[in-house]
């Protein structure tokens, strides 16, 4: 761990981002400050919570002046630095050792938007019994993280809360991801973090492998041309679509008006009602300087969208009317409403949670077209925005389905980070077999598929 940490301050940025206060402690002979109080830091999710999305993307009116390593300050520059680790590793959950034993909680890391507060959702909550949930509350653009083969990793947060920087390193032990992990919009790719999260083994709701493998739509379309080869048409009518890696077949369609979808986006973006012949040449020819994939589907003159949504065992199905007359009933204004969940759209969701070894949150889309028919074209995972009257009721399923996982999925006893053999392991003497490569014990036992809670 000390090595770890001796590494860190190596690092001038790591340096440059210990919490205001660290550094200009060092100036002083002794420093005595208490070990910064997350529950105080303008980090805590409550804080994140109050503070307006739009203003992550705006830089601080004036950002505060960044610390800086000082010059010289003696032998009480180590001490104090020294301090100021151990207070941030603590602060952290980094160390391992005898305040381990003392670290009480379990830390959850929030992927989200700040609208939503998660702390207080899982305020009161234990892990086995006696644990706190300890909520760390972040977007994906605010995140960083180092994560080592040996099981050790730190996510570093860098974020402004109400116009202050806030700079914190610590060790989740689990992740909620309620945020898309990529979209081909700019600055919108996130999936170096999921491979991080991964590497470094969190266990997470939904899985990272299914989050990852829902980086990209068609990915996500192949499983459910497989689910309507096994289940057929008539219980799952999935959307007839044809996918082209580049707009090098794009050349013509037999019918009109298509949907043309191109490469991986959100909330309608890329996404074109195509009418003729003469356009769908126009849409090819964009599809050439996108250097992406793109999928056609029959557009479906709808009566409405349906969507069933399962949160553990938790089913909602929902119809969405369009009001101001775009074909895309997420775009401009509609009309919501909850109706009964029945026997077929339960088919058609749990039949979909099943994909990439499960999913704990999913929802499908479908359209219901004036011809009375459904098409199924689309499967949410767990970076669904939650809808309608009964949001509060689905944060709390959300809250209790990561509970249930955190209580399956973590250790009881603190664990710290497993350590490699200190020397390379030799075959014993007298053996000529090859030396078995080390072994790394897994960290906790792997995500389970079982998402039925
Ligand atoms: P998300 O934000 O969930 O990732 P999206 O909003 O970018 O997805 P879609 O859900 O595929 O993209 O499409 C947006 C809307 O357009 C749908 O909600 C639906 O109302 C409409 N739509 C999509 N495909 C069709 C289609 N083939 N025919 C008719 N309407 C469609």
């Amino acid at each position: 761990m000390m090595n770890f940490l001796r590494r860190r301050l190596s690092d001038s940025s790591f340096i440059a981002n210990l919490p205001n206060g660290y550094m200009t402690d060092l100036q002083r002979p002794e420093p005595q400050q208490p070990p910064p109080s997350s529950s105080a830091s303008p980090a805590t999710p409550a804080a994140a919570a109050s503070s307006p999305a739009s203003e992550r993307r705006q830089p601080p009116q004036s950002a505060p002046p960044q610390p800086q390593p000082q010059q010289s300050a003696g032998s009480s520059f180590f001490s104090s630095l020294s301090n100021a680790v151990k207070q941030t590793a603590a602060s952290a959950g980094l160390v391992d050792a005898s305040s381990a034993a003392a670290k009480k909680f379990k830390l959850l890391l929030v992927i989200d938007e700040p609208q939503t507060d998660w702390g207080k959702c899982f305020r009161g909550k234990k892990v086995h019994g006696e644990y706190d949930i300890k909520v760390e509350q972040v977007q994906f653009s605010e995140i960083n993280l180092v994560a080592h083969a040996e099981g050790s990793y730190v996510v570093d947060i860098q974020a402004f809360r109400n116009g202050t920087k806030v700079v914190r390193s610590f060790r989740p032990d689990f992740v909620l991801v309620r945020q898309h992990s990529f979209s081909m919009a700019e600055n919108e790719d996130f999936r170096n973090l999921i491979i991080g999260m991964h590497y470094a083994g969190i266990p997470s709701v939904n899985s990272l492998e299914s989050i990852y493998n829902f980086c990209d739509k068609p990915w996500v379309f192949a499983q459910m041309v497989s689910i309507y080869k096994t289940l057929g048409v008539e219980k799952f009518p999935l959307i007839e679509q044809t996918f082209y890696p580049n707009h090098k077949e794009m050349l013509s369609l037999p019918t009109f008006p298509v949907v043309v979808k191109i490469g991986h986006a959100h909330s309608g973006m890329g996404k074109v009602k195509v009418d003729n012949h003469y356009d769908f040449q126009d849409i090819a020819s964009v599809v050439a300087l996108t250097q992406t994939y793109a999928t056609t589907e029959p557009f479906i003159d709808s009566k409405y969208d349906i969507r069933i949504q399962k949160i553990g065992s938790n089913y909602k199905a929902y119809m969405r009317t369009s009001i101001s007359g775009n074909w895309k009933t997420n775009t401009g204004s509609a009309m919501l409403e909850q109706i009964a969940m029945s026997d077929k759209y339960k088919l058609w969701v749990d039949t979909c949670s099943e994909m990439f070894g499960g999913l704990d949150i999913c929802a499908v889309k479908a359209v219901h077209g004036k011809d009375g028919k459904d098409y199924i074209f689309e499967v949410m995972d767990c970076a669904m925005p939650l809808i309608g009257e009964h949001q509060a009721e689905d944060r709390q399923l959300i809250t209790d389905l990561v509970v249930s996982k955190m209580n399956q999925l973590l250790s009881k006893t603190p664990v710290p980070s497993p350590q490699r053999p200190t020397a390379t392991q030799q075959p014993q003497s007298g053996s000529l077999k090859e030396p078995e490569p080390n072994k790394i014990p897994p960290q906790r036992p792997p995500p389970q598929a079982n998402h039925s809670l």
